[in-house]
């Protein structure tokens, strides 16, 4: 083995505790990698690879400034790297041999506490999945814990099954997911998408007892029921190993994370992920579009980060009890109705920065001077907020009024943080003059130096009578006295001569070395005290973590109620009842998003009746762009708006407690998941006829488009019998296939709707008023004009149509869509134009045995039947 220096051994050994990671080690005023991790390094951060002796081999480099250290750091969690930074945790002067390393931070994906590098808008989530009990029988259990590492909160819950857990985990799209090391190589949990880190964690660390164990410790507690874990191993195990997780990353106490909360899921509106993209609940379907044209963009009117990040959780995961829904309700209300009120409080909340996203970095100590000043100024806001819900009857607005406005923390900050206190520790000036006596006699030495200095240049000039005398500073000798060549003659016998020059000499005089020593002394004390007094500033506020949380809880509250009265009220929202009476009942219904987008035309708005009896199951046909799919959308929006605890864009509506909503959309290829359209499409609809129930709200926009017609329409049409029948969920389904609205005769719960269209001239005016009864066409030539389709292919088209429209096949069998012959060689075409001489009965005998009815068309199947007995020369 090469023989390593010291310095290398050193960082071998801390490396070998930090395989997984981007080892950033201290070396001087750089952080410097090593081998693999130059590599890689060097490539994403686009910095010089050079290299370094390592025994008797050369080992590559590449190394960023300290000061620099957190943009690239930046760059390398962006690439989906971890990061450990190794600082020296000693003097260099003070150090015996070589000076003492250690990893001080690790940073990962789902623990980035940075608010530069993160979004505001977006909660920033570790998640943690376990299992237990015994892994071939009935009863294995799925824990799920994750956290928001930046603001503290953190939640767990348990599943039955994988694909639950999956959903979950996709609601949440955690940054990073700690998944147990067993698992590595078995491919669990085949659906998380590439661009959710994945870490390991031991098996053992997933030991229940030790769980148990370290929770109630972190959390002082000596039982687990108040957090509604008993008898929930699987939840305990995940939440514990967040912890240990996050002890190990961020190497500090966790002050932060004082609560825990256990949830079911399915004590929410279950949305499953087709769902959610489909009706683009928070992202687009349009890549690259983002927020835009989303449900979230079309409520979002809050103001803080705080706000908006709660808005965003609770489109995602909307209520499922009617009195919570009530509550968030009456707020709502309460601001829609008082305009002056809610004024007041956005004027306010504007003020107000993130101090929840400063909670972390307090707990971790690596809160900024300047960011202590943005949360004491934002707490100083919070009594204003209470003075205007005062009187509030309102219990959630009277909690408010009357909490602990934290106060205590913002003192602490006002007396000791400095109003213009610098970005960084080391520019100084971060305590406040009064705050340390010790501080403010060293700023006053440093202060009077100036001072100081003129009056001893006089005293001098006097006492030796050299008028061009001169005391200067610089960075190699200190404090000198200049004297010119001319009056060298003058100088006193206690000056001691430092310097020659070619006009002048230097010197010093004791005096002059005191007074250097008192001020140096004073600069170098200063900037230790500050640093000294600015650690046990942020020390004395760990106990006030809890009550700033609260503040932040509030501020968030009230911002997104406000902004979603806000909205309300410029969009011409009403509150909808919430019902348990299985029914949805909309009048004057509206798409949030489309009629906020649309330019030029008035939005239209429907009707909806909807129940578990007589209006199960709505039959939607209409032209094409008529607005099928708009409208199903905007109920399933309406609905979940209504469960958020939001007002709705109708003139009245009422809705009952749904349990889920499933939506089948539009076709997509996932060809990253190896999915055909087609297998896609069914893979929902399965989804859909497994999981729904009588209380679910289901919206189909076409089933079975991407196989062939008949295939498709058996489908849609068996589809619909099972789920008007034996699911009894409450269903819109928009389709072209006309043939459908049959069903309404032969079922019941099923009825026929259509939007309306009027004809003129071979045109169509779209009226966009949905009408009962079905549609008997498409309009679809007539729409593909409007799209720029040129006019012969229309015409053909039509020809096509009418053929289509008269009969399928002629008296000879020949189809007739082909009839005027354009398309000739067509394949089915000129096998049936084929003369053949006639066959024997067994040679048909033969050939139908040859056939799989199984794959084949109807269509196919009449043909080759055709076929056939005109081979038997009938
Ligand atoms: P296709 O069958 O071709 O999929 P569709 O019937 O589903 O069509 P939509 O996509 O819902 O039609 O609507 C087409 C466009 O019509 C929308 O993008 C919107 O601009 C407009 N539109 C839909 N509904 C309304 C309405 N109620 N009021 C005004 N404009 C509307």
């Amino acid at each position: 083995m090469d023989s390593l220096t010291p310095m290398m051994n050193q960082y071998t050994e801390i490396k070998a505790r930090h395989r997984d990671s981007i080892l950033l080690f201290r070396l001087g005023d750089f952080y410097e990698m090593f081998g693999e991790d130059a590599k890689l390094a060097s490539k994403v951060l686009d910095i010089a690879l050079t290299s370094r002796e390592k025994g008797k081999s050369r080992v590559p480099m590449c190394g960023v400034p300290h000061h620099a250290a957190d943009s690239y750091i930046a760059r390398l969690l962006k690439n989906g790297f971890k990061v450990a930074v190794c600082d020296q945790v000693e003097d260099p002067r003070q150090a015996k041999g070589i000076v003492k390393r250690e990893v001080t931070r690790m940073i990962t994906p789902g623990t980035i506490l940075d608010i530069n590098l993160l979004d505001a808008k977006a909660n920033n989530y570790l998640a943690a999945v376990s299992r237990s009990g015994n892994e071939r029988g009935k009863d294995l259990e799925r824990g799920l814990a994750y956290i928001d590492a930046s603001t503290g909160e953190f939640y767990t819950s348990c599943f039955s099954s994988d694909q639950g857990l999956l959903d979950e985990i996709m609601r949440i799209r955690p940054a990073e997911i700690i998944l147990p090391e067993s698992s590595r190589d078995e491919g669990f949990l085949p659906g998380l998408p590439s661009n959710i880190k994945i870490s390991y964690a031991e098996d053992w660390k997933y030991s229940p007892r030790e769980g148990e164990t370290l929770l109630k410790e972190h959390f002082r507690v000596s039982v687990l029921d108040g957090y509604g874990l008993t008898g929930r191993q699987a939840a305990v195990s995940a939440s514990a190993v967040i912890l240990q997780y996050l002890r190990e990353t961020q190497k500090t106490a966790l002050a932060h994370i004082t609560r825990l909360k256990y949830y079911e899921p399915s004590n929410f509106l279950v949305i499953d992920e087709a769902t959610r993209d489909n009706l683009e609940l928070v992202e687009s379907r349009d890549p690259g579009a983002g927020k835009k044209g989303t449900l979230l963009s079309a409520l979002d009117a809050t103001v803080t980060s705080m706000g908006g990040r709660l808005l965003k959780n609770w489109i995602l995961q909307p209520l499922k009890n009617i009195e919570e829904i009530e509550k968030r309700q009456s707020v709502i209300k309460e601001f829609y109705d008082k305009a002056v009120l809610r004024k007041e409080i956005r004027a306010v909340l504007d003020n107000c920065s993130d101090i929840q996203r400063m909670i972390g970095r307090i707990s971790a100590g690596t809160v900024l001077p300047r960011e202590l000043v943005m949360l004491k100024n934002s707490l100083l806001r919070f009594p204003e907020l209470q003075a205007l819900l005062k009187g509030a009857e309102l219990p959630s607005l009277k909690f408010i009024a009357d909490m602990d406005p934290a106060g205590d923390a913002a003192g602490l900050i006002e007396k000791a943080v400095s109003e213009d206190a610098p970005h960084l520790i080391k520019d100084g000036g971060i305590i406040r003059e009064g705050f340390s006596e010790e501080l403010d006699g060293l700023r006053a030495v440093k202060k009077d130096a100036k001072k100081m200095l003129a009056e001893m240049e006089k005293s001098e000039r006097e006492r030796t009578g050299i008028q061009s005398l001169k005391v200067s500073f610089n960075g190699v000798f200190g404090y000198y006295i200049e004297v010119t060549r001319a009056n060298l003659q003058l100088v006193p016998a206690n000056y001691i001569r430092k310097q020659t020059l070619v006009n002048s000499e230097r010197y010093i005089t004791p005096e002059l070395k005191d007074f250097e020593t008192t001020v140096l002394n004073a600069e170098d004390r200063i900037s230790r005290l500050e640093y000294e007094l600015y650690g046990r500033v942020k020390a004395s506020l760990l106990p006030h973590i809890e009550s700033v949380m609260s503040v932040s809880r509030a501020i968030a509250f009230l911002d997104t109620t406000s902004a979603l009265a806000e909205t309300a009220k410029l969009n011409g929202y009403v509150r909808p009842v919430i019902t348990k009476d299985g029914a949805i009942s909309i009048t004057g219904g509206r798409h949030p998003v489309v009629e906020k987008y649309l330019s030029g035309e008035r939005f239209i708005p429907n009707d909806t009746r909807l129940d578990g009896l007589e209006n199960r199951y709505l039959i939607i046909t209409g032209p094409n762009m008529a607005g099928k799919s708009t409208y199903i959308r905007q109920v399933a929006l309406i609905v979940i708006m209504a469960h958020m605890g939001g007002f709705v864009p109708a003139a009245e509506a009422s809705v009952t407690l749904t349990d889920r909503i499933f939506s089948r959309i539009g076709a997509s290829d996932s060809i990253s998941r190896g999915q055909s359209t087609f297998m896609v499409e069914m893979a929902e609809t399965a989804n859909i006829l497994n999981n729904a129930t009588a209380d679910s709200l289901i919206i189909l926009d076409e089933i079975g488009r991407g196989t062939s017609t008949f295939d498709g329409l058996s489908l849609a049409w068996a589809v619909s019998e099972y789920i008007n029948g034996k699911i009894g969920a409450k269903t819109l389904f928009a389709t072209h296939y006309h043939e459908l609205t049959e069903l309404e005769m032969i079922l019941d719960g099923i009825k026929n709707y259509n939007i309306a269209v009027k004809e003129w001239n071979d045109n169509i005016i779209f009226v966009r008023k949905i009408v009962p009864g079905g549609a008997d066409k498409s309009y679809g030539i007539q729409v593909a004009r409007l799209a720029g389709i040129p006019g012969e292919v229309l015409l053909r088209a039509k020809t096509v149509l009418k053929n289509l429209e008269a009969a399928n096949f002629d008296r000879e069998g020949k189809p007739r869509i082909a009839a005027g012959g354009v398309f000739k060689d067509n394949l089915q075409l000129s096998l049936l134009d084929k003369t053949a001489e006639p066959a024997s009965g067994a040679e048909a005998l033969e050939e139908l045995r040859g056939l799989d009815p199984e794959n084949m068309t109807p269509i196919e199947a009449l043909i080759k039947l055709k076929e056939i007995k005109q081979k038997l020369g009938e």
